[in-house]
């Protein structure tokens, strides 16, 4: 399908639950968000049904994401069951590799394709800071088995905060060196946690790249598969590629091919923007695919054609980031 600004829309991604193992400083507060009765919450059927019903649309890709869509139970078996429904030609997730340790062969057997994995520091204190709970050797290993499970590509995102770990983009980048992954550098939003301080802690990707060019050589390279947003380098020697995402310096609104779904069942055609389109609603009254064909054309003609993130913070938004799915 195309929007009015001649977008194809063709990716859809699915927040398939709200909550989460890790507390990011940036993301989550220290308590965590309130947890959803079991019924506000769309049920992996529901999810299903869904993805069925718009592919006649064109949605091809799909990815889940949260919250941390690992704890949600259930979720290899959504795999699976979504990589049998006819048209869909993608499935990838995106997590902070907690339990990928343990998960990646059985999700790569299920059907996912490829992964993103968040890793802002590799300074094990630091990584418990930031995460206020993690352990940096449980993302380690999610990394190695995500590779030998043959998950392709595995691609790290890494939020680049001023004053935390623009010491260490160096580091960082050199693991494309030892693995075949990619890293991604990403710019701070003002979303959630972070709508107050983003804007004075956020660094522009420039200048991110100004600064691991300071440390290493980079040579540009075509984008890679399944590649999204990044612009792509790569460090001689490299098995993998170094990218940067501008969310908010050089957004990509232009080439904005997705929608949203979270976790409690609202379609949303813009991450930053609150318009949405309640899909549990439909579905609840009884809403067979015709209808939910018919909210998802509504929230496409509602794809706005730019966020504005870089003037605005966050707001009256009533949602974090990870009650969106980032
Ligand atoms: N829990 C999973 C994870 O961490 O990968 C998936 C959900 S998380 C919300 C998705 C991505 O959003 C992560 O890479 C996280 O770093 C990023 N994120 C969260 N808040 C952000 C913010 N304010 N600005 C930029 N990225 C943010
Ligand atoms: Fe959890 Fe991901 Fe948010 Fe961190 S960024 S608190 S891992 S949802």
């Amino acid at each position: 399908m195309q929007d009015r600004y001649q977008r194809q829309i063709d990716y859809l991604r699915i927040s398939i639950t709200d909550l989460c193992n890790l507390r990011c400083t940036y993301c989550m507060p220290e308590t965590g968000i309130p947890q959803k009765e079991h019924a506000d919450i769309l049920s992996l059927e529901e999810i299903l049904t869904i993805v069925k019903a718009v592919t006649p649309l064109g949605i091809r890709k799909i990815r889940l994401t949260g919250g941390e869509p690992l704890i949600r139970k259930g979720v290899v078996d959504l795999i699976h069951r979504i990589s049998e429904v006819p048209g869909i030609e993608d499935i990838s997730l995106t997590t902070n590799g907690i339990l990928l340790g343990k998960m990646a062969g059985d999700l790569k057997k299920a059907g996912l394709s490829r992964v993103n994995i968040s890793l802002d520091t590799l300074n094990a204190d630091k990584y418990k800071e930031i995460t206020r709970i993690g352990k940096i050797d449980d993302v380690l290993n999610g990394i190695h088995a995500a590779v030998q499970a043959g998950l392709n590509p595995v691609k790290i995102n890494t939020v680049v905060i001023k004053g935390f770990n623009d010491q260490e983009l160096g580091k960082l980048a050199a693991l494309t060196q030892k693995l075949p992954i990619h890293v991604r550098f990403i710019e701070l939003m003002p979303i959630g946690e972070s709508s107050d301080k983003a804007l004075e802690t956020y660094i522009p990707a420039k200048e991110v790249r100004a600064l691991l060019e300071q440390k290493v050589k980079l040579t540009k390279v075509q984008g890679i598969k399944g590649g999204g947003p990044a612009v792509y380098y790569e460090m001689p020697g490299a098995l993998g590629t170094v990218g940067f995402i501008g969310a908010l310096s050089e957004h990509f609104c232009n080439a904005c091919n997705r929608l949203r779904l979270t976790a409690d069942g609202k379609l949303r055609p813009c991450l930053q923007k609150s318009t949405e389109f309640d899909l549990k609603a439909v579905l609840r009254q009884g809403g067979q695919e015709e209808e939910i064909r018919q909210i998802f054309l509504q929230t496409i003609f509602n794809k706005p054609k730019e966020h504005n993130m870089e003037l605005e913070r966050w707001g009256e938004q009533a949602r974090i980031m990870s009650q969106i799915g980032g």
